[in-house]
């Protein structure tokens, strides 16, 4: 029987994963249970998953599962969860920007009763300008489009009890944004607050391309809004059309002026034309995202795997 499972995934953090090992090993000792530190190997092709196997070979709590490829980070996640046995589960990345001494406030916060304890970022160190402010405005964002309470600047740096896992190990949707899901499925929600750190080594592994997506995909998994606001613009714009109608009507009737030349024809066009396309593209992410879910394909592929069981296969036992 295993207590506590901490979620690890990691992407070619060969230069951290060794220091992270022996900083969660030295808070997990402190605690009463066993536990298990279950990393995720996202398709590294640096020596991640070697360090991984020399560290499982003189520890027992380790244990790893290893994709075929890069299948992301929220996915990543979701396999941790599907093979995680502990009655709480731990989310941390694996580059030390979330402190796993944070770990034990998050236990005792569990014994006092709560299923879900976040961690919330009061300030971000050694991030750049550019990405402070477009996770402070995403996450205001967020949280203004859509209806279910997502906290503010929390990221995956999780506890969650086992009947939470158990409900979203449930919810085989694609493009995942598991913070949402977290808060979706209610329940005792709690907040520690944290100053997140610099990164140990190693560099960022959200290009601003993997950052957009995953905030398009935290968006469109939670909210209509963007599709409301085509017929809102719909509505605003055929009003002021009807406007600019009667004005240049009532100039050609009633006075001597007439509005010349192509050139307000042509602005009229390209502008229409600019927002018709930007409200295709926002309809574009969601039937794009349907398609996914429609394809059913499996989350992930694991090429290998140690010392762990699907929650299925536990059960089966
Ligand atoms: N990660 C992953 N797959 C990916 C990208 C990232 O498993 O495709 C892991 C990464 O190894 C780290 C965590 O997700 O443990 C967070 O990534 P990172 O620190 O690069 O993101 P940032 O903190 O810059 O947002
Ligand atoms: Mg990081």
């Amino acid at each position: 029987m295993v207590k506590y499972s901490i979620i690890i995934p990691v992407y070619n953090e060969e230069s951290v994963i060794r220091e992270t090992y022996t900083r969660l090993k030295m808070v997990m000792d402190q605690t009463d249970g066993s536990y298990e530190l279950l990393f995720v190997n996202d398709g590294s092709d640096d020596d991640t998953l070697k360090i991984i196997k020399e560290l499982a070979y003189y520890d027992g709590s380790v244990k790893y599962l290893d994709f075929s490829r890069n299948f992301g980070h929220q996915i990543a996640i979701t396999a941790g969860m599907d093979y995680a046995a502990g009655e709480a589960i731990v989310i941390i990345d694996a580059d030390l920007q979330d402190p796993p001494e944070l770990i034990l406030e998050m236990i005792q916060k569990w014994e006092d009763g709560y299923d879900v304890v976040y961690a919330k970022r009061t300030r971000r160190k050694g991030e750049t300008l550019f990405k402070k402010i477009t996770a402070h405005l995403f996450y205001r964002l967020l949280r203004a489009a859509t209806d279910i309470d997502i906290p503010v600047d929390t990221g995956d740096f999780r506890l969650i009890d086992r009947k939470v896992c158990n409900l979203l190990v449930e919810m085989r949707e694609r493009n995942r944004f598991v913070r949402g899901l977290v808060s979706w499925v209610g329940f005792k929600q709690t907040a520690i607050e944290y100053e997140r750190d610099e990164r140990f080594a190693g560099e960022s592994k959200y290009p601003l391309k993997k950052m957009m997506r995953f905030s398009l995909d935290g968006l469109t998994s939670f909210s209509y809004k963007p599709l409301k606001l085509a017929s809102i613009l719909g509505f605003l714009l055929s009003f002021g059309s009807i406007i600019g109608m009667m004005f240049i009507v009532y100039l050609k009737l009633f006075t001597e002026l007439t509005v010349t030349g192509w050139s307000s024809l042509l602005i009229t066009i390209l502008f229409f034309n600019g927002v018709i396309l930007i409200i295709l593209g926002l309809i574009g992410e969601y039937i794009g995202r349907i398609y996914d879910e429609v394809k059913n394909r499996p989350l992930y592929i694991l090429k290998d795997q140690l010392r762990v069981y699907e929650r299925r296969e536990r059960e089966k036992e």
